[in-house]
């Protein structure tokens, strides 16, 4: 399919590329839908990129992927996403962040950056050089800073949800719970939910993050293999996206799977199978939106208080997704695809788009 066609296929506004023979800056910024508000998502930095078609299918996936994102967790922001092939020799990191910075506001505003993978709060103040247009500075310079711990209690909440809706129970008080992946976000999770009085088990490939979990928290520890056999009630992966694949399903004895991972289905019929096997799923960027609804805080001056408040309305959004699935006997991951799609619609029908 050439760029038209799929730019037409998944309504796609607009797609920009960007050189600059200066500093080598070669970019595409894809702006899916800014029905709500300006385009809002990272920029991912990669020396990686085998060829710009690459490139390309990236940032189309993801700036998709965050109008999804933003709709759900009401916020007045659209779909954006901006991808950097990195030089493959040395070069000058802050001018080309800077080029970068100028590349994005001639959008004139149409798309608000951030980091992503392969880019840093650092590389972000660079970028701030050469526009407004850009979020997740550090707190010393009035940002909102680190994410993590803001997407980790939106899944905490998420967690919270489920438990109500799917176990019935009013807190978290002796709740199992497993995490794959003690990172940053995986860590303030589990930090969270001890507080909360549940039990924990975890696991991660590096020995250091998991033995920080223990002797800091006082969790039990297991092996990346063993994990997703255990008998709790949820199972939360925090680690890579593809979670839940043909590997982990047979094993799972979990009730639910809530965790912070993107793309924690490898392939839809995950999803379904999921589903028929009665495990409740907390579909990914509905519960692990609490990093960017704490980053689009500072588009309009970041206020901490008001960040949180607008992440424990998660427990919201899940509760209601899981609340229409049962009703309408579908997936949850079904529902949250279908209520961003039906306001998208009322939106654009109600300013006669
Ligand atoms: P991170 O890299 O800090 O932590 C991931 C942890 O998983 C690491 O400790 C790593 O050693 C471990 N890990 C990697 N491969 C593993 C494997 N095969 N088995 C077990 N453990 C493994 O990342 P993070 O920022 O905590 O993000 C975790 C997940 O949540 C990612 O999928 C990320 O895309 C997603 N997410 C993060 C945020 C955020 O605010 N950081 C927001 C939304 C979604």
């Amino acid at each position: 399919m050439d760029l038209f066609e799929r730019m037409a296929d998944k309504a796609y506004e607009s797609v920009h590329f960007f050189h600059d023979a200066g500093t080598g800056l070669r970019a595409v910024v894809a702006l899916h839908d800014t029905t709500f508000g300006a385009g809002l998502g990272g920029t991912r930095a990669l020396s990686t990129y085998a060829a710009e078609a690459q490139a390309v299918d990236d940032v189309l996936r993801l700036a998709r992927g965050m109008t999804y994102k933003a709709a759900l967790a009401g916020l007045p922001h659209g779909g954006g996403k901006a991808v950097i092939m990195l030089p493959k020799g040395p070069f000058d990191r802050a001018a080309l962040f800077t080029a970068f910075g100028r590349a994005v506001e001639s959008l004139g505003g149409r798309y608000v950056t951030t980091e992503d993978s392969g880019t840093s709060p650092e590389d972000m103040e660079h970028v701030r050089k050469g526009t407004r247009h850009v979020v997740g500075l550090p707190r010393s310079r009035g940002g909102s800073g680190d994410p993590s711990p803001f997407t980790a209690f939106g899944v905490l909440r998420g967690i919270q949800a489920v438990a109500k809706f799917h176990l019935g129970r009013g807190d978290l008080q002796g709740t199992r719970v497993a995490i794959m992946g003690v990172g940053h976000v995986g860590y303030h999770l589990a930090r969270l939910l001890v507080e909360q009085g549940a039990q924990l088990w975890v696991a991660d490939v590096n020995e250091n993050a998991v033995r920080r979990a223990q002797d800091e928290l006082g969790v039990r520890a297991v092996s990346p293999r063993e994990l997703p056999a255990l008998d709790v009630d949820v199972y939360a992966p925090c680690a890579l996206g593809g979670a839940i694949d043909d590997e982990t399903l047979p094993l799972l004895r979990c009730k639910a799977v809530a965790g912070a991972a993107n793309n924690q289905l490898r392939e839809e019929r995950h999803g379904v199978e999921l589903a028929r096997r009665g495990i409740a799923y907390a579909p990914d960027y509905a519960i692990n939106a609490g990093g960017l609804i704490n980053v689009a805080q500072e588009v309009a001056g970041y206020d901490e208080a008001r960040s949180r408040d607008k992440c424990a309305k998660i427990y919201d959004t899940i509760y209601a997704i899981l609340e229409r699935a049962r009703a309408e006997g579908t997936r949850p991951e079904l529902v949250a695809d279908r209520i961003v799609e039906e306001r998208l619609a009322a939106a654009k029908k109600a300013r006669g788009a």
